[in-house]
């Protein structure tokens, strides 16, 4: 009887949850670890490659799809990038981080994670994080589709051509849109 787990509805919630959004959680997981972190020198920049990489691990095959996991360290890169600043609107606000001097973003794959098998190379770059305010992060996800679209069309014109080089071949805007079921 004490061996026997003690599973609350919560769990439950929580597995299933986890089992029917992984890419959610996968995500999830990531702001939680960006901000368990303290600040680190940024990183330079300098090197980074527009080359396809691999795919990277999977950190879920409890699903039919993988999910491919995200690398806390190139998130970290790319909100260094862009100066810890929304890129939708430099002006758009936000709150200090925890342990840093950073005000507060998250980072978005432009080409949606759960991609990964249909392009075959690695979606977890920095040329593919986009650093953007709680708001416009949240807008991308669930807004309206005319307004997706302009967010999307705004964020891929602004590096269209490192996306198609890490990627390995061309993209167009319609392509991404579907990902977003926005066409
Ligand atoms: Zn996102
Ligand atoms: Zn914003």
């Amino acid at each position: 009887m004490e061996d026997t787990p003690y599973l609350t509805p919560i769990f439950y919630q929580k597995f299933f949850h986890t089992q029917i959004h992984p890419e959610f959680t996968a995500d999830q997981i990531l702001l939680e670890q960006l901000s368990k972190d303290n600040d680190t020198p940024d990183e330079l920049m300098a090197n980074l490659s527009n080359k396809p990489i691999p795919k990277g691990l999977v950190s879920n095959r409890s699903c039919s799809k993988d999910t491919y996991l995200r690398d806390p360290a190139v998130s970290r890169r790319a909100l260094a990038r862009a100066g810890h600043r929304c890129e939708i609107d430099t002006s758009h606000t936000s709150f200090l981080r925890k342990n840093s001097s950073h005000l507060y973003m998250e980072p978005h794959h432009l080409i949606p994670m759960a991609k990964t098998d249909h392009f075959g190379v690695s979606l977890n770059r920095e040329q593919n994080i986009f650093s953007l305010c709680s708001n416009c992060h949240n807008q991308i996800h669930y807004g309206k589709k005319e307004d997706v679209q302009r967010l999307i069309s705004k964020l891929f014109l602004s590096r269209e051509q490192e996306i198609c080089s890490i990627l390995g071949r061309k993209i167009t805007l319609e392509e991404i849109y579907q990902f977003y079921n926005v066409l």
